[in-house]
């Protein structure tokens, strides 16, 4: 079964559009399961019905004629029930509904599985038999996990057409909403830039081409690299391997002859393909024919086809990153965005960002905020590989991508932007003006740091010092561990841009979602494995070069503080203390001058908040990870957009916890400030505010409404907020009566823009 199941997802994955692939349904299931019919009905959003939309065995002239409402007949049985239904004589039920234009009189038994994508009914799956019978328990099993693979290949095939104007409802291409995570506030309004992941032939899309001449040339190109490559392996590993074993490199060749796989290609692109898509059409056929047969030798040859596929595409598209335009307002599109990929497009060009993969907490999120790109991540069902160079809007505050948006949206996403242009332009008076409530609070706002760019974006808005430098950006955005002489010169730049200002430096925190191309760590719970300060207690040579260079880097300027990541209990603490020590010994050995500086720790891990008085005694400050707290709090994987609306630092234990933390650190006389997003979230630093946080440290694009909100409430005000909202135990409720009590007060205006557009 499970194989069965394998090749026919397989084969729909690979249909140009949603007819063949409902079309290759019907055949195989039906074939399958030996009955002599088998349809999809897919509810159509606009009229609520049940349309067939394809089917073997019933009359061919009545797909697209034949819909029930939900309440009518078996299919709007299994469809409103969402539950198999397995009859042995259909006719009898009480909600078997008769189509004369089916012909469907003649089948007694009927087999039906809702297909269900993302908690909804997007259709259903019937199988019918002439005879009277039950279907049996395997039979049920296999129809029912068919439709639950199915349902997501249909729904990317659906969202395709829809784009490409091939969609059920054929009005050509349609304006089409994809519903994701929010990255990053702000709307992006542009033209989609798609990165592909690199040699991962089954993601190219189709694309005609004018310039025939030059995409034979890139593909004759890429086939003279991929020819010489193979004649050099094949030298190389003379020495090693038997000439007959070498006859492999011969069959490659082989293979690329102008007369095989490379004549197929030509010929595509001579119709107007482009190279990249005319490789993936060729390729995946032979490998489709070589894995369909018996021979274990020859289907394993789909192995063979498959690896040049893959060389011949990497040269293909690294020509084309070559010759990459970026339009004025790009709007980067990846399955999963990575900060290298932001690097790529040229300042001031970069209008918004989608990522299949990922949430609103993982970092490439954190960064696409600090750099103020409106983002949406976890867009599952778009299609990203086939939207490159269309129109898109990307609503950051909501999370939705708009394709082919319509004149009309845009007009109204246009003014969105400009409101949000003109609440900025009215908050830059706010620059040099003091965080301080109306009963005069002082509330320091500090920055989070990571690109040099946020240094003057920071300046620009008025922060009092840096509560958080990532210092893995830029080990991420390297391909190598830099020298302590080169991390010595990027800190050196960080420190003397804010000084005399304090910047706490973060000690190295790789892991989880942010990995280090040249260092891979591979695990199947990277957040709960090796992280932040359980990777350089490992590696105390890492650890030390960092610490040596941060030391260096604040000779004469003195404004350095140390922060300890992922601490999960006091032990971690003394170990990464002493190799501090250490290192602030030889530094000092080596004649540098200078005094330890404080060091911190953060508190991101549960088993840190109950150690909170333990380890406030053995520092000089703490500061909170809300954003890793919550995720471990919570147990919601921040990177995993599947839960990602159950990922809320509103939660009743959150707030419980980030209080808790305050009151032991202010028990040992300890500063205590926190710098996850939530400090960045304007509604919830009015909470932290009245927790006694000493300071909140955030991305500089939300600074200045931060600092609007504070100067507008009054601390007691705030308290008194919190006071109500702490007896809440519901995360949403606290959303509501925290909005609406902004709202009371007339401060509604930095929560969301972008509540007015109508989607
Ligand atoms: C946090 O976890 O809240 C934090 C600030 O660290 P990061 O987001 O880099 O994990
Ligand atoms: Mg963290």
């Amino acid at each position: 079964m499970l194989n069965t199941l394998r090749k026919v997802v397989q084969e729909v994955n690979g249909a140009k559009d949603l007819k063949t692939a409902l079309s290759i349904i019907v055949q195989r299931v039906r074939a399958a399961m030996g009955t002599q019919v088998c349809s999809v009905y897919l509810l159509d959003p606009e009229t609520n019905r049940f349309v067939l939309m394809s089917t073997e065995g019933l009359n061919k002239r009545s797909i697209g004629r034949v819909s029930m409402a939900p309440n009518e007949g078996l299919v709007g049985l299994v469809g409103t029930r969402e539950e198999p239904l397995n009859l042995e004589d259909a006719s009898s039920h009480p909600r078997f509904r008769y189509f004369a234009e089916t012909g469907e009189e003649r089948y007694a038994s009927f087999l039906g599985a809702p297909i269900i994508h993302h908690r909804r009914v997007m259709g259903v799956l019937v199988v019918q038999q002439k005879e009277r019978r039950q279907f049996d328990e395997g039979e049920e099993a296999f129809l029912v996990t068919m439709s639950a693979q199915l349902a997501g290949v249909i729904a990317h095939a659906e969202a395709t057409g829809t784009i490409r104007g091939l969609g059920r409802q054929g009005k050509g291409i349609q304006e089409a909403r994809f519903v994701g995570i929010p990255g990053a506030p702000g709307v992006g309004v542009g033209t989609a830039v798609v990165v592909l992941p690199p040699a991962d032939l089954e993601v190219v899309p189709d694309k005609t081409v004018t310039d025939i001449e030059a995409e034979l040339a890139l593909f004759q190109h890429a086939l003279e690299s991929v020819r010489e490559d193979m004649r050099q392996l094949s030298e190389r590993l003379s020495t090693q391997l038997r000439k007959e074993e070498r006859a492999l490199f011969d069959v490659y060749l082989m293979m690329l002859d102008d007369a095989a796989l490379g004549n197929e290609v030509t010929q595509i692109i001579k119709r107007g393909q482009w190279a990249q898509g005319a490789l993936r059409q060729v390729v995946t056929e032979h490998v489709r024919r070589f894995e369909m047969m018996d021979d274990a030798y020859l289907s394993e040859r789909a192995a063979d086809v498959k690896d040049l596929g893959r060389r011949l595409l990497a040269y293909l598209q690294q020509a084309r990153q070559q010759c990459l335009v970026y339009p004025d307002q790009t709007i980067l599109v990846s399955e999963e965005l990575s900060p290298a990929m932001l690097g790529e497009v040229p300042e001031g060009k970069l209008a918004g960002m989608i990522s299949v993969l990922g949430s609103g907490n993982s970092h490439v999120a954190i960064l696409a905020r600090a750099m103020g790109i409106p983002t949406v991540m976890g867009a599952v069902d778009l299609p990203y590989s086939k939207v490159d160079g269309i129109s898109l809007i990307v609503d950051g505050y909501h999370g939705e991508v708009f394709t082919n948006p319509s004149p009309q949206l845009l007009k109204q996403y246009s003014a969105v932007v400009e409101e949000e242009r003109q609440l900025t332009q009215g908050l830059e008076a706010l620059r040099s003006l003091p965080c301080e409530t109306l009963d005069g609070h002082r509330m320091p706002l500090w920055v989070n740091t990571g690109l040099l760019a946020d240094v003057a974006r920071a300046q620009q808005r008025g922060a009092e010092g840096v509560g958080l430098y990532r210092t893995e950006v830029p080990f991420m955005i390297n391909d190598r561990f830099p020298s302590e002489k080169e991390q010595l010169s990027i800190y050196r730049e960080q420190l003397a841009a804010f000084h005399p200002q304090p910047v706490t430096m973060r000690m190295l925190d790789i892991g989880g979602d942010k990995s280090l191309s040249y260092f891979p760590i591979k695990e199947d719970n990277p957040f709960l494995g090796w992280r932040g300060i359980r990777v350089t207690l490992d590696h105390p040579e890492i650890f030390l070069v960092q610490a040596r260079a941060m030391l260096k880097a604040s000779e004469g300027l003195d404004n350095l503080r140390i922060m300890l990541p992922m601490i999960s209990g006091v032990h971690e603490l003394d170990e990464a203390q002493h190799l501090l020590h250490r290192a602030w010994c030889e530094v000092r050995d080596e004649g540098v001058n200078i005094s330890m500086p404080p060091v911190g720790v953060m508190v991101e891990v549960p088993s840190a908040v109950y150690q909170a008085r333990d380890l406030a005694r053995e520092v000089d400050f703490i500061s909170v990870g809300s954003n890793d707290l919550t995720q471990y709090l919570l147990a919601v994987d921040r990177n995993n957009p599947r839960v990602a609306d159950l990922y809320d630092y509103f939660h009743p234990a959150v707030l419980q916890a980030l209080k808790s933390v305050v009151e032991d650190a202010h028990a040992e006389n300890v500063p205590v400030s926190i710098c996850g997003e939530m400090a960045g979230d304007p509604a919830a630093a009015v909470l932290l505010m009245a927790m006694g946080y000493d300071s909140l440290s955030m991305n500089a694009t939300n600074l200045p409404k931060v600092k609007w909100l504070l100067r507008q409430m009054s601390l007691s005000k705030a308290k008194e907020l919190l006071d109500q909202l702490l007896k809440i135990d519901n995360p949403q409720v606290v959303h509501s009566a925290l909005h609406l009590a902004l709202r009371n007060l007339g401060l509604g205006r930095v929560i969301n823009p972008a509540s007015t557009v109508q989607s």
